[in-house]
């Protein structure tokens, strides 16, 4: 197993990797965070989701806000749901289903499928089986989607977590590059400023005075 325990990135920190690299170091390299409607409304839905409890039925156990781990892949988090199938003669398992509960619809970047993907590589080498698919069930759709956890798919969080590993290992936050459909929706524009700092952190000073003014110290 190549990686320790100190080692593993937590699965809820993909989103912010795929989303935006400097996001990501901001929040944990910085620990800037700040709340807006998108982050807010996803708690919201999480509490509700935590707060069900184990259930179990005849062919299949459904496990609520299961913890999992991947020292292989050095990541680890938690499923909202798992469901495992058992084989009806024998009682052998056959299938480990991970669900994941989102906020709104469907959305055009890989964010949901790449943490459930996450969360598949953890349970594969939990129970020792091959997790071939998941599903995601999207609030406002009010409906459960599969999801094919191919080999592009495993590609691209395999990927991921090779980068968040390097901002860690540098421990260097990445220039704001200002893209106006990412950045007006990212809870930390405030705090980032991407039209100041600008590619390669130009108007540094405006920059520095303004991250003060946010801390409250001017
Ligand atoms: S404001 Fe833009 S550049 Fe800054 S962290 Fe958010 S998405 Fe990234």
């Amino acid at each position: 197993m190549p990686y320790i325990e100190d080692d593993l990135i937590v699965i809820s920190a993909l989103q912010h990797g795929l989303f935006c690299e400097r996001q990501y170091a901001l929040i944990y390299l910085e620990q800037v965070w700040e709340e807006n409607r998108f982050t807010a409304e996803g708690e919201v839905l999480h509490e509700r989701v935590h707060s069900e409890h184990y259930e179990s039925r005849k062919t299949y156990r459904q496990e609520y806000d299961m913890a999992v781990r991947s020292l292989e892949w050095g990541v680890t988090g938690k499923c909202d749901l798992v469901e495992v199938w058992y084989t009806e003669k024998g009682g052998m398992i056959e299938t480990v289903l991970p669900v994941e509960f989102k906020r709104g619809r469907e959305k055009e970047r890989d964010v949901d499928r790449v943490q459930l993907c996450a969360q598949a590589l953890c349970l594969e080498e939990m129970f020792g089986i091959g997790v071939e698919r998941g599903q995601i069930y999207y609030l406002q759709e009010h409906r459960r989607k599969n999801v094919t956890l191919d080999d592009a798919l495993r590609k691209k969080v395999v990927d991921l977590l090779e980068r968040i590993r390097k901002i860690m290992t540098l421990q260097k936050i990445p220039a704001a590059v200002y893209e106006k459909r990412k950045c007006d929706n990212c809870s930390l524009v405030e705090a980032c400023m991407p039209k100041s700092v600008g590619r390669g952190g130009k108007n540094v000073a405006r920059y520095v005075q303004a991250q003060l003014a946010h801390a409250g110290l001017i």
